[in-house]
C-alpha cells in the first residue's frame, strides 16, 4: 500500500491519538475547573479506534503514542492496547507508548509492559506536593510517585514531562534535574502553548522561554548538545554532572516543523495534520459511513495527508498569542 508522505516530502510514520477528552486531574494550563465532556457517542469506540489505527499501520506508520486527555482513565483501554499490541508482534509497528498523569499506574504499569510497551512519558511539573495539588487541582502526588515507582518496577522506562511556567515552577528546574538524573529518567520542559479556551488567562504571563531555562540550567550544570532524537520534536543535552538527559520541545521559539513526521487523531476521530492549525479530517463519519470497506477510510486519510500544511503559526513575539487554536490539549492529545 502507498506509504504516506506529505507534499512536502515528509512521510508520516507517527501516529497520536487522543483516547478520551475526560481526565481526573484539572490542570490549570490544560482544562477549566468545571469542564463539560463530550458524549460518548461522540467518541470513537474501542473498536473504532482498533481500525482506524490498524489502517495507519497499514500505511506505514510505525509509532503510535496513546494520550488523552488521561488516556488510562477510559473505560475498556487495556482492551485497545491489547489489540494495538499484535502489530508489535507482526513487525509493523516498532513502538507502542503513552504519555500519562501517572495516576493509574500503579493500576495498569504491568499489564502495559505485557501488551508491548517499554516507555511512557508521564507529566508532572513539580516535586513539591502542595504545589503539584495547585497546579492539577485533582491530583494526588503521592499517588504519581507511587505510579512513577509502579512503571519502573514493571520494567517500563519513564521520561517525565515537565510544562515550564514562570513564576510557578522556575525555581525547582535544577531539583528537578537532581531528581530525574538520580533516578535515571530522562526529562524535558515543555513551553507552555496558548491553547483552549481558558477564559482570560492567555499564558503570556507564565511564558517560560526555554531558551532563558537553558542558560538558567547552564549557572548550575554543565550542558552538552546530543544530536539524540527519541522520535518527537525535543532536542536533548547531556548533563554531565547527572549523566542524565534533559530534552527541550520549544513549539513556539524554536521551529521544528521541518521534520514533522506526525499527525494528531481526536478522541472523536478528527484528524488534525498539524498541532497549531484548525485543518482537520473527519475520519468517524469516513468510517462510521463505510463499516465494511476500508477503502474509503484509506483514501480520506492520502486526502488529509496531501493536506498537511508546512508548518504551524504560534507566535507570542508580538506579546499577543497570535495563532492561538481554541480547542483543548486534552482533545487533541498533547
Ligand atoms: N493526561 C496526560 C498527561 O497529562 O500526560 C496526557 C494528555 S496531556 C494533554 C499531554 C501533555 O500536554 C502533558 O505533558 C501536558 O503537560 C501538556 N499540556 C497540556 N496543556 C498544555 C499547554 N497549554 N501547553 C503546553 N503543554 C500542555
Ligand atoms: Fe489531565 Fe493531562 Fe490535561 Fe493535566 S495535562 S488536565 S493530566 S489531560
Amino acid at each position: 500500500m502507498p506509504r504516506l508522505v506529505d507534499p512536502f516530502q515528509r512521510t508520516v510514520d507517527y501516529l497520536r491519538i487522543s483516547v478520551t477528552d475526560r481526565c481526573d486531574f484539572r490542570c490549570v494550563y490544560c482544562m477549566s475547573e468545571h469542564m463539560e465532556f463530550l458524549p460518548k457517542k461522540e467518541l470513537l469506540t474501542l473498536e473504532e479506534l482498533n481500525r482506524i489505527c490498524s489502517t495507519f499501520i497499514g500505511l506505514g506508520v510505525k509509532k503510535l503514542r496513546i494520550t488523552g486527555g488521561e488516556p488510562l482513565v477510559r473505560r475498556g483501554i487495556m482492551t485497545f492496547f491489547r489489540s494495538m499490541s499484535r502489530h508489535l508482534d507482526s513487525g509493523a509497528l516498532k513502538e507502542l507508548t503513552l504519555t500519562t498523569n501517572g495516576s493509574q499506574l500503579r493500576r495498569f504499569a504491568t499489564e502495559l509492559y505485557d501488551c508491548g510497551v517499554r516507555r511512557v512519558n508521564l507529566s508532572m511539573d513539580t516535586l513539591d506536593p502542595q504545589r503539584f495539588r495547585d497546579i492539577t487541582r485533582w491530583g494526588r502526588f503521592d499517588q504519581v510517585m507511587d505510579g512513577i515507582d509502579a512503571a519502573v518496577e514493571a520494567g517500563l522506562k519513564v521520561k517525565i514531562n515537565a510544562v515550564a511556567l514562570k513564576g510557578v515552577n522556575d525555581d525547582e528546574i535544577h531539583t528537578m534535574v537532581e531528581w530525574c538524573g538520580a533516578r535515571g529518567h530522562d526529562l524535558t520542559f515543555i513551553e507552555v502553548m496558548p491553547m483552549g479556551d481558558l477564559g482570560n488567562e492567555d499564558r503570556l504571563d507564565q511564558y517560560y522561554s526555554l531558551k532563558d531555562l537553558r542558560r538558567d540550567l547552564e549557572t548550575k550544570w554543565t550542558l552538552t548538545n546530543t544530536t539524540d532524537r527519541t522520535g518527537g520534536p525535543a532536542r536533548y543535552v547531556r548533563v554531565e554532572e547527572t549523566g542524565g538527559r534533559v530534552g527541550f520541545i520549544t513549539p513556539l521559539t524554536h521551529n521544528f516543523c521541518e521534520s514533522c513526521n506526525r499527525v494528531r487523531l481526536t478522541c472523536t476521530g478528527q484528524l488534525f495534520m498539524c498541532l497549531g492549525q484548525e485543518d482537520e479530517a473527519d475520519l468517524r463519519t469516513v468510517a462510521r459511513n463505510n463499516p465494511d470497506d476500508d477503502a474509503p477510510l484509506i483514501e480520506a486519510i492520502h486526502a488529509a495527508i496531501a493536506r498537511k500544511p508546512k508548518g504551524h503559526d504560534f507566535d507570542y513575539s508580538r506579546q499577543t498569542v497570535s495563532g492561538q487554536v481554541t480547542r483543548h490539549m486534552s482533545h487533541t492529545g498533547g
